[in-house]
C-alpha cells in the first residue's frame, strides 16, 4: 500500500535515538520535508530498517555517527543507513546477505548475532520490488547499506 517514508522514519529514529546516544552515536536523518509516498508494506519497512540500525549500532563504536538518508528520482525512491563504523573488507562485501554469514567470526560471537539479519533484509526489499546494496571502503572505514522502493502509483510520472 501507499505509504509515507517521512512518518515511518520518524518514528523508528525516536525509538532508536535514546539507544544510539546512550552508546555515544550520533544520529543524523537526511531526509527532505515533503517525499512522494511508495509503495510497500509498513511493517516490512520497519524490519529492514530495524536490522539496518540494529548492525549500525552493533558495528559503529562510541564518537561514530549513523545517518539515514532518503531520496526520490521520477521512477523510484532510495533509502540509505550510513555509518562511521568498522567497515567491511573488499573480500566480504559480495557475502553479507547470505544466510549465516558473517564478516569476523570471533569478535562476531561475542556481540552475538547469528547472521540472518541481512538475508532477511535482502528477501524484505526483494519482496516489494526494490534492490539493495552495501559499500565500504574497506575496515575501519564506515558503511553504507542502500536500498530502493518503488514509487506509489499516485507518485509516479509527476516530477518530485
Ligand atoms: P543477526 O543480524 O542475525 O543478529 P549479524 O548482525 O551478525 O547477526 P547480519 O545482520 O546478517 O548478521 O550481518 C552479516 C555480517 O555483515 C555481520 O556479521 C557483520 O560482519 C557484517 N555487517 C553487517 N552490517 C554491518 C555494518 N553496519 N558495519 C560493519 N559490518 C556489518
Ligand atoms: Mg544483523
Amino acid at each position: 500500500r501507499s505509504v509515507n517514508l517521512v512518518h515511518l522514519i520518524e518514528a523508528i529514529c525516536v525509538q532508536f535515538e535514546p539507544i544510539f546516544s546512550a552508546n555515544q552515536v550520533r544520529m543524523g536523518i537526511e531526509v527532505p520535508l515533503r517525499l512522494p509516498p511508495v509503495w510497500a508494506d509498513p511493517d516490512r519497512l520497519d524490519q529492514i530498517l530495524i536490522n539496518l540500525l540494529s548492525n549500525a549500532y552493533r558495528y559503529t563504536p562510541a564518537g561514530g555517527e549513523v545517518v539515514l538518508r532518503a531520496w526520490a528520482t521520477t521512477d523510484k525512491m532510495t533509502v540509505e543507513v550510513a555509518d562511521s563504523g568498522v567497515g567491511i573488507a573488499a573480500e566480504h562485501l559480495p557475502h553479507v546477505f547470505e544466510r549465516f554469514y558473517r564478516v569476523d567470526k570471533s569478535r562476531a560471537r561475542q556481540s552475538g548475532g547469528s547472521g540472518i539479519g541481512l538475508a532477511i533484509v535482502r528477501h524484505l526489499v526483494d519482496a516489494q520490488g526494490g534492490d539493495i546494496s552495501v559499500w565500504s571502503a574497506g575496515k575501519g572505514q564506515g558503511t553504507v547499506f542502500t536500498f530502493t522502493l518503488p514509487l506509489a502509483p499516485e507518485s509516479q510520472n509527476k516530477s518530485s
